[in-house]
């Protein structure tokens, strides 16, 4: 039965994500940062490294990095125009970017999203369910297929991405005959599909979409007019980023400051961006996707009233005026039970497993009432178990030693939703031994496991030695009042502002104390050129102004400025310790 697992994974334009049906639920998996959904972007080093996702996107800078590759999938020249990189014609007359055919760049992103479901579910995955939009012509399924089989997975199933969402919010238990709209507004595409359910699946009635419209032309839109309003002429990747941040912040928010610190040096830019602005920016774009639904319908020949649920998929539909003029639109209100952006994985994998069975042994069990985790560096709280999960579940990771010679480490096992550690309850506490090494170097890995009786067993384990401790904690991991969960949840949301900016600014503190002295032994070395040394220095002092005023936001900028005036340096050292290496070698015989 090990060979049985089988991935589902949404290969989205601008996102990615990858899911598992784990003890008959299905579940995303997280990576190393805790993220679910990925990048879809593929960096290409000069070396022959390859880097997938946030770690391709931090390349930005540096080197050219393939994005929204799906566009060139199964394409031709010529069919595809304004693509951010050259493009060039491929022997067997298809395209080719960055030196790769576009399916090779996808089985990348495939490659890493196989290794975070290795990963966490400690087993070899060899089977896939991939999605694709329902306007996807044979061409484009065969490329995404052979994508998957580059990437050494035996591709069961390729599923449409308005029929994996249907499935993610349960629409077929509707029944024979009922009929869904799915409005998909993603990063860099939108679609609507009209979905008829037929002998127990859902037939695609007619699907409308428009490949140039998407969250990523509100993230111009937005750039472009505070460029305007900061009197900049030229809109470059700083902005867009900064846009992309305000645009989301304005789904919750009525109003944001749009800020670039030391934009060219000295200049900082504050622009107040209120939601209405970028409401009436993006209105002309939300427009163009009502007219494809119009469309979609009568392609359909159904009216709104003949529609059993209209669903919404897609980062992009959090923005509250999308969702207003779809439910305008569809003259219904949307179904919003499920997070937009992991709707179409969640799907994959519901497919994944009814295809292998582990859908149907599904039964129904309790969930955890409040998150679950432990006490990290700077008394944040961090979460193993996120509150909702089914159980049985477990999850774990590495943690280590915040002081050189540390002994062991005290693990507090927390419960709870709020950001700092002491504002969550205390379900107890052990002490985990382990080898003495230098900051930083010790591992020891954490595992939560809740079995089906609620119970939680935690398990520390230090890596050098193997040496496990493990500690059962009875009933209280589920087992909690309706009223304590109600105040606990309510309370984190009455401090959700503070709370996260503690969070922010404790995280921003813990990276600025371990950069600060790395910079002077830096700036004492002859690696760092004479017109560098200012700017760092400038940057450095920057933040230890920030560390005194104590606030969260001018720090994690003051951070992310140091870091990046001393990316050159950072290269460069490691380009010499290379060619030192290898000169030692060479000359070592
Ligand atoms: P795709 O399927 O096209 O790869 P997603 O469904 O993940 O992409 O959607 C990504 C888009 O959603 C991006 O443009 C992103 O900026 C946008 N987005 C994500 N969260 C929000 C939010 N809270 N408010 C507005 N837009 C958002
Ligand atoms: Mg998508």
């Amino acid at each position: 039965m090990s060979d049985d697992v089988m991935v589902g994974i949404d290969l989205g334009t601008t996102h990615s994500a990858v899911g598992v049906v784990d003890s008959g639920f299905p579940i995303l998996l997280a990576d190393e940062e805790g993220r679910r959904i990925i990048p879809s972007a593929v960096w290409y080093g000069p070396g022959g490294e390859v880097e997938v996702g946030r770690k391709a996107l931090r390349r930005r800078t540096v080197a050219p990095v393939v994005t929204s590759v799906k566009r060139l999938m199964g394409r031709r020249p010529g069919e595809v125009t304004d693509f951010p990189l050259p493009l060039e014609k491929a022997a067997d007359g298809g395209l080719r970017v960055a030196g790769r055919k576009p399916e090779e760049v996808s089985a990348d992103i495939l490659r890493e999203l196989k290794r975070i479901a290795e990963w966490r579910m400690e087993r070899e995955i060899r089977r896939a369910v991939i999605t694709v939009p329902a306007y996807f012509n044979d061409a484009q399924r065969v490329a995404t297929r052979r994508a998957g089989e580059l990437a050494g997975l035996e591709v069961a199933r390729i599923l449409n991405e308005p029929t994996a969402a249907a499935l993610a919010f349960g629409l077929d238990k509707l029944g024979e005959k009922s009929r869904v709209a799915v409005y998909d507004f993603g990063g860099g595409t939108f679609d609507l599909s009209i979905l008829e359910m037929q002998d127990g699946v859902f037939q695609v009635l007619s699907t409308r979409g428009d490949t140039r419209l998407g969250g990523d032309d509100l993230d111009l839109a937005l750039a472009a007019w505070c460029a305007r309003e900061a009197g900049v002429e030229e809109v470059d990747v700083r902005f867009i980023e900064e846009a992309e941040r305000v645009k989301k912040v304005l789904s919750e928010k009525d109003s944001e400051v749009f800020r670039l610190p030391f934009y060219d040096g000295h200049r900082s830019i504050e622009v107040p961006v209120e939601r209405a602005v970028f409401e009436s920016l993006a209105e002309p774009w939300i427009s163009r996707s009502i007219r494809c639904c119009r469309q979609a319908m009568a392609d359909a020949g159904v009216e709104p009233e003949d529609l059993d649920a209209v669903v919404l998929v897609g980062g992009s539909t959090r923005i509250p005026a999308v969702r207003e003029a779809v439910k305008r639109a569809m003259g219904r209100e949307p179904d919003l039970s499920q997070h937009p952006d992991e709707a179409v994985a969640l799907g994959a994998t519901i497919q994944a497993g009814i295809l292998t069975g582990a859908m149907r042994k599904m039964v129904l069990l309790d969930v955890t009432p409040l998150s679950l985790g432990i006490e990290t560096f700077g008394g944040l709280m961090n979460v193993l178990i996120p509150r909702n999960t089914t159980i049985p579940c477990k999850a774990g990771e590495m943690f280590t030693n915040a002081t050189a010679g540390q002994r062991s480490m005290l693990i507090r096992v927390l419960q709870g939703e709020r950001e700092m550690a002491r504002d969550n309850w205390q379900l107890g506490n052990f002490d985990v031994p382990f080898e003495a090494a230098e900051k930083g170097r010790a591992r020891v890995g954490v595992q939560f496991r809740i079995d089906a009786d609620g119970v939680l067993e935690v398990l520390a384990r230090d890596t050098s030695t193997g040496q496990d401790t493990v500690v059962q904690i009875r009933a209280a991991a589920v087992d909690v009042s309706d009223e304590k969960v109600e105040k606990m949840v309510s309370e984190s949301v009455e401090h959700a502002f503070d709370d996260m900016a503690e969070r922010v600014f404790t995280e921003a503190r813990l990276k600025a104390e371990e950069l600060l002295p790395a910079v002077e032994q830096v700036l004492a070395m002859d690696v760092v050129l004479e017109e560098e040394r200012g700017e760092i220095r400038q940057a450095a002092d920057e933040v230890r102004r920030a560390l005194e005023a104590g606030q969260a936001n001018p720090l994690k900028a003051a951070v992310q400025k140091l870091d990046q005036v001393t990316e050159a340096v950072a290269a460069r050292m490691v380009e010499r310790a290379m060619e030192e290496a290898l000169e030692r070698r060479l000359g070592g015989g």
